[in-house]
This record gives structure tokens, C-alpha cells and sequence, in this order.
């Protein structure tokens, strides 16, 4: 892993250095609380062609909040989009979208998989 740190200033712990993951692409500078730090990875957005257009289905990246007292592993967080409508050809067109998708999500679960254990 890294060997990065990096310091955030915060208002509730003052500031606080913490290991800075290889993958993570966050501006650290400040934080109100040190439980809200998080560590996130690139956006990775999945779109379909729909309505004549490109649309994102979801974006995920892999993100980290290692004070959260909820959850403090490596996981993967998902922004999902909104209602949109398909004829017979733009299913098609989505499904097969679906499927190139479920070998990039797969993908990236062997990543977090690696990265899970790594916090151990
Ligand atoms: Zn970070």
C-alpha cells in the first residue's frame, strides 16, 4: 500500500494525518468533523444510449471513511440516475450496455476484494 499521508485540518480533532490511499483522488484540506473525512477514487460513470442520447445509469468509486463509525472498510458507492423510457431497440441497446457494465462491476470487486483485505 501507499505510504502517503495526509494532514486534514479539522475543527473537532484539529489536525489529523492519516494514511492517504494510493487510489485516492480527494483534495484534503479541511473538514468540520474528523468522522467525515473520506477518501474517494475516480468517478467510474456507466451509461446507456437512451432517448437518442448517452446517459449515465450510475457512477461508482471506491471510497473510504475511516472514522465513520457505521462503516470504516473500503467499499464501492454508487450514484444511481433517474426514470427514463425505451422502445424494443434501445432495451436491446441497454441490455447489452447492462452486460459490459456486470464485467466492469465484477472488475472492480476483485479490486475492492484486494483492497478489503489490505485494511485488515
Ligand atoms: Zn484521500
Amino acid at each position: 500500500m501507499s505510504a502517503r499521508t495526509v494532514t486534514v485540518h479539522t475543527v473537532d480533532h484539529g489536525d489529523v494525518t492519516i494514511p492517504e490511499p494510493s487510489w485516492c483522488v480527494e483534495e484534503h484540506t479541511f473538514e468540520a468533523y474528523r468522522v467525515d473525512i473520506q477518501h474517494t477514487g475516480p468517478d467510474l460513470v456507466l451509461t446507456v444510449p437512451a432517448e437518442g442520447d448517452v446517459v449515465p445509469v450510475f457512477t461508482a468509486a471506491i471510497v473510504k471513511r475511516p472514522f465513520s463509525p457505521q462503516d470504516p472498510r473500503t467499499l464501492v458507492q454508487l450514484e444511481v440516475d433517474e426514470w427514463r423510457s425505451f422502445d424494443a431497440a434501445g432495451l436491446d441497446a441497454l441490455a447489452a450496455s447492462l452486460v459490459e457494465h456486470a464485467a466492469t462491476l465484477r472488475k472492480l470487486a476483485r479490486e475492492l476484494s484486494v483492497l478489503q483485505e489490505a485494511d485488515q
